[in-house]
């Protein structure tokens, strides 16, 4: 665990103690931080019990704290601590901000911060999986799920990797990152932002951050990102705000297995600027995309069964991230379409977006979920639809419909809520399934549906 004397004697309210208000409570405390803590689940409060005093930011006074620790899925547009703490003048602060307050009490290090619509996890893993393999000392952190306050202290030399969601970020004030990164902005979590504009802004306060003389990179292949780069060229000296650069690596991707697909090129691209920028050599940087097995969840393959490939990507819960994957398999030779893909879920927006212009690479649509019916409808007449309501259904009619050189996808543009905990479950649902109709021995019909109403 992440413990700084510059908490020491300070006071601290936490609000929310999933993963990372928990380890911010715990670092807060070992740091000889008082601490007041809350969450509305009992068993997440009771894990601090006799530690922390337990109560609602929202019903104390708030006045002379050093800041109140909100986890990134409070929606500040509208909950009323964003009021409450401003009125009384007290920081709204994550836990990111606490990592970059504690950083001065920690050996000699560099953080590498890493944000963007999509792409962010994969970026953030495989920066992290070039850093060890050239033998410099690394964490990854933030919304990758690991709380970076949480991990223990990195020597002298090393480099903190994080992925930061624009929550995350703006609930950030002081870290300068040493090398940041921006893949790409497109509409995506509207709900907790004015308008599209102030979602970029949000993105944008990451390199604000940072000092013109630190480095940064971005995707540079759409408005908002090349906005951002070039208001950060303005205010750096050359070459220290740059465009990834996708045609130096466009010929080694093939040898990359977990790296296909021209989003996994914006991804490599910036990963190898940000590496190269900490020092690691251009050789070894090659090297280790090689190496680098992927995410799960990410056009995730998981099986290969009679020349059919099926694939996991329950991670593309919007369009924008569905369309790569759907670009990542064109026609071979012959011309015939050859992604059976498997689309819908709960809608984060109406229409096909990007996607629309990977229609020709789908051989057929199996659509399923509440956009299930909304997704026919946009598809018909462009490829062959298929109706489902349920994942196992759909697997079913595309695992009897693909053939030798096909790809079954599930990249299905919408989140899960409406039948999943999560994408993860998604995901593993997807896989188990997969398992179940290529274990079956030769000849036997498997029903995948059979026992399940919805899963
Ligand atoms: P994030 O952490 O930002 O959500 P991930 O790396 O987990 O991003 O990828 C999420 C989804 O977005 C995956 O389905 C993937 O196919 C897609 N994706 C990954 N990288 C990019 C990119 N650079 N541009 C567009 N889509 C991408």
């Amino acid at each position: 665990m992440i413990v700084s004397s510059a908490f020491s004697g300070k006071r601290y309210a936490i609000l929310g103690l999933a993963r990372s208000g928990l380890a911010a409570a715990e670092t807060l405390l070992a740091s000889g931080a008082e601490v007041v803590a809350w969450d509305r689940q009992d068993v997440a409060r009771d894990k601090l019990a006799g530690r922390a005093r337990l109560a609602d930011p929202l019903e104390m006074d708030l006045t002379g704290f050093d800041g109140v620790v909100v986890s990134p899925g409070v929606p500040l547009n509208t909950h009323p601590i964003a009021e409450r703490a401003a009125r009384l003048g007290v920081p709204v602060i994550g836990d990111i901000e606490l990592f970059a307050l504690a950083r001065a009490a920690l050996p000699p290090h560099k953080v590498v911060g890493i944000t963007g619509t999509n792409g962010k996890s994969t970026t953030t893993a495989l920066v992290h999986h070039i850093l060890e393999s050239a033998g410099i000392p690394a964490r990854m952190g933030g919304n990758i799920g690991l709380p970076v306050l949480g991990q223990e202290p990195l020597p002298v030399g090393g480099v903190y990797v994080l992925e930061l969601s624009s929550y995350q970020i703006d609930l950030t004030r002081s870290l300068a990152c040493e090398a940041a990164a921006l893949s790409n902005v497109t509409p995506d979590h509207l709900d907790r932002y004015d308008d599209f504009a102030a979602y970029a802004a949000s993105k944008a306060r990451l390199f604000a951050m940072q000092a013109p003389d630190q480095f940064a990179v971005f995707g540079c292949a759409d408005e908002p990102t090349d906005a951002i780069c070039a208001t950060q060229r303005a205010r750096r000296a050359p070459g220290r705000a740059v465009c990834a650069d996708r045609a130096a690596l466009a010929l080694r991707q093939a040898d990359w297995p977990a790296l296909q697909g021209p989003h996994n090129l914006e991804n490599a691209a910036i990963a190898a600027a940000l590496c190269a920028e900490l020092g690691v050599a251009n050789d070894a940087i090659l090297a280790a995309m090689a190496s680098f097995r992927g995410l799960p969840h990410r056009m995730e393959v998981v099986a290969e069964h009679r020349g059919v490939l099926f694939v996991n990507d329950s991670k593309a819960t919007n369009p924008a991230s569905a369309a790569p994957a759907l670009a990542a398999y064109p026609p071979v030779a012959g011309g015939r379409a050859r992604v059976h893909w498997i689309v819908g879920g709960l809608p984060k927006e109406d229409g096909l977006g990007e996607c629309e212009a990977h229609l020709g690479n789908v051989g057929a649509a199996y659509t399923i979920g509440e956009a299930g019916p909304r997704f026919a409808q946009l598809l018909n007449g462009h490829v062959r639809v298929e109706r489902a309501e349920l994942m196992c259904q759909a697997l079913r009619l595309a695992f009897a419909a693909a053939g030798p050189g096909d790809v079954v996808l599930l990249s299905p543009a919408c989140a899960s809520f409406d039948q999943f905990r999560d994408y993860e479950k998604r995901g593993e649902y997807f896989r188990e399934i997969v398992a179940m109709l290529t274990g079956a021995p030769a000849g036997v019909v498997v029903d995948p549906c059979a026992g399940k109403s919805a899963a």
